[in-house]
């Protein structure tokens, strides 16, 4: 369910946006723009310098990204510090996981 003033969503049994006093609707995603994108994670990368070559190929392509460092792991660990041993995510909008997927695949050589 969604408020049709705010746009704030509600579970299915609820009938009133609770900041608005409105009467929600039942609305399908696909009849609403979407506030905000939907960011969804590539394949990880073993190190910064492939993640550095598929966001080049994101560039290439005209795909958003934005990159996410795996610190968590190097806080522990001595061995993890290394470049090498870095985790790289990179989220792209969901939409273009696909494409991005592929890309990324042949930077890293792995399979999806
Ligand atoms: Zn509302």
């Amino acid at each position: 369910m969604l408020c049709p003033k705010c746009h704030s969503e509600y579970l299915d049994h609820l009938k009133e946006c609770g900041d608005c006093k409105t009467d929600l609707i039942s609305a399908s995603p696909i009849d609403l723009p979407i506030p905000e994108m939907m960011w969804s994670p590539l394949i990880p990368f073993d190190g910064k310098i492939y993640a550095d070559m598929a966001a080049e190929l994101l560039d290439n392509n005209s795909i958003p990204y934005y990159f996410k460092m795996d610190w968590a792991s190097s806080a522990f660990s001595i061995e993890a510090t290394t470049i090498t041993g870095q985790i790289v995510r990179i989220f792209v909008p969901k939409e273009h996981l696909d494409k991005a997927n592929r890309l990324a695949s042949s930077v890293t050589g792995k399979r999806i």
